[in-house]
Parts: C-alpha cells; structure tokens; sequence
C-alpha cells in the first residue's frame, strides 16, 4: 500500500504533483538536483494552494497540513523509505536512464517506480531499473492542481498489481485516469504537439502573426488558449523533445520539428519558465516576441 511518494525533480510538473499528493494526504518527498529550483517548487505551491483557499476550494488548515506533509531533498538516497517514486525530471531519456540507474540501489525492494515523461517509451526507461515489472507511466498533465487527466501507460513487462495500485492511486489524487498503450507520445501529445509544432510552422512561414495564429485557434476553434502560448506554457524544450521522440520513433518526416522551435531552444527561449518564448512575459502582460 502507498502511504509515502517521492517525486524527482522540483520544476513545473513536479511541483504540481507534490502539492496534489499533499492535498491527498500522503507523505511526501520532492527532490531535485537544484536547491533553487526546491525552493521556488515550495513557494510556488504555496502560492497555488493559497489560491485554491481563495477560492474556497480548501481550507487554511488543509492547506497547512499538505504543506507539513511535503519535505525536500537534493539526494536521492531521501527515497529510501519511500513506497512510490515518480520521475518528474527534464524530458531527456539519456537523463532519466541515469537517475532511474542511481535512483535503485537506495530504494526498498517493494517500492514501485513511475515516469510522469510526455513522450519516452516506458518500457526503454523500465529496462534501466532492476524493477520493470514495479514501473509504469503516469503521465499528468500541466498545471497538475487543475487538470482532471491523467494517462497511465503500462510498459512490456508491468505487472498487474503495479498498475492497479497506480490506477487507485490516480483515483485517489482525484484525477481520472486513461490508458494509453506504449507508443511515442501516448495519446494526448501524439494529437497535441504536432497541432503546436504545426502553428510554430504557420508562424514561421508567415502565414500569420503571433497574435492571429493564437485568436484563430482560441476564437475559431474554440481552443481555451492558442497554441503558441500553449507551447510556452507547456515549456519550448519539452515541446521540442517530444516532437523528436514522435519524428524518430515514428520515423516519419511528417513529425519534424520546425527549425524555428529549435532555434527559440537554442536561443534558451524556453516560454513561461525562462521568460521569453513566442510571448515577452517580462512586462505586466504578455506580448508577442515576434
Ligand atoms: P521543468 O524544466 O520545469 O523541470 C524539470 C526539473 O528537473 C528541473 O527542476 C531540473 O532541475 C530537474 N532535474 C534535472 N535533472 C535532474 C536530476 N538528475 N535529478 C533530479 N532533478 C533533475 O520541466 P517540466 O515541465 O516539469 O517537465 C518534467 C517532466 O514532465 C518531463 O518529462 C516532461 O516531459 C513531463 N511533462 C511536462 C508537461 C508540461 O506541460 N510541461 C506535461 C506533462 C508531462
């Protein structure tokens, strides 16, 4: 049984997962090789929920118990009494093999491992654990606190009592689970990214500004946010890596990114995260960089 969760890495997502785990009751630690990065996480969390007590969707004291419930930690050896790790790290999968490598020899032979990677084959990342039968894709959806989805994702070698104490653990966090089988990208971002990397196209081949691509799609569609400013939401990087995941391992020239995202990524225009993306959020409003 899961009473206590650890999550790898402090950035958006994981900082979205520790405070709904929180929420939930659980014990939970969140660790990143950055202390910054820890510290902006519990910031921002707190900020997050002091929203939710504003909006009478918590309470101040459920608020400050989730909050005594989160620890964090630069090392991993933290998780060694833990019975749930999910990896929140960079979406790089040379990245994740090392942690997940560094990850086992301190954890407990029970503890069951899962990957919250928008696009990497779970199964490639379950065979760099000693534990692919206890590893599985959980793949929430950014900002974690809000959105109802999550895709669960089993890998070759998952085994029955690992996906349902994950599937119950979903249930629990209040989030509604969907399977997606192991293919590049799952479900929502096999449809999504190509969507974005395809209006990152629109804009660079002139066809439209910033601005009109995101009220086409926003007013023509009836999209909440336009695709661009979905881009820099979801982060420029991680945008970029999944659309390389889907191009290689669906080995089909219609996955390409577009070199103007490579450039913005290269450029260390990354979106809301760094700043600077297809919008300017430096300023009191966003304005399009283009
Ligand atoms: P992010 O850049 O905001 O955060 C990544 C964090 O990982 C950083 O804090 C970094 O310091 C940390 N990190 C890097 N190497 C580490 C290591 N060796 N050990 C511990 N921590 C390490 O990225 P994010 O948007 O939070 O994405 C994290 C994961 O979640 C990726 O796999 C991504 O594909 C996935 N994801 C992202 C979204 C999204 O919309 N951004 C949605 C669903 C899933």
């Amino acid at each position: 049984m899961i009473k206590t969760i650890g999550v790898i890495g402090a950035g958006q997502m994981g900082n979205g997962i520790a405070h709904v785990c929180a929420l939930a009751g659980y014990e939970v630690v969140l660790q990143d090789i950055n202390t910054v990065q820890l510290d902006k996480a519990l910031e921002t969390i707190g900020g997050n929920m002091n929203r939710q007590v504003a909006r009478g969707k918590i309470t101040e004291a459920e608020k400050a118990k989730a909050l005594s419930l989160i620890r964090t930690s630069n090392d991993v050896r933290a998780f060694a009494e833990t019975d749930f790790i999910v990896e929140a790290a960079t979406e790089n999968e040379g990245l994740k093999k090392k942690i997940f490598a560094d990850l086992c020899p301190v954890l407990k032979p029970s503890a069951l491992l899962a990957t919250n990677t928008s696009s990497i084959s779970v199964t490639r990342l379950a065979s760099s654990t000693d534990r692919p039968e206890k590893f599985m894709g959980m793949h929430f959806m950014n900002p974690v606190p809000v959105m109802a989805l999550v895709e669960l994702i089993r890998g070759i070698a998952t085994d029955e009592d690992t996906f349902k104490q994950v599937r119950e653990l979903t249930v629990r966090l209040g989030k509604q689970p969907a399977n997606s089988e192991d293919f590049p990208a799952f479900i929502v971002n096999r449809i999504l990214l190509p969507m974005i990397n395809e209006a990152i196209y629109t804009l660079y081949e002139g066809v439209g500004s910033v601005e009109a691509i995101d009220t086409a799609m926003r007013l023509g569609a009836n999209h909440p946010m336009g695709p661009l400013q979905l881009a820099d939401f979801i982060g420029l990087d991680t945008c970029l890596s999944i659309m390389q995941v889907l191009y290689e391992g669906l080995a089909d020239s219609k996955y390409r990114p577009c070199p103007l995202l490579v450039k913005y990524v290269e450029a260390g225009w990354l979106g809301r995260k760094t700043n600077r993306g297809f919008y300017d959020y430096r300023g009191e409003h966003p304005t399009p960089t283009r």
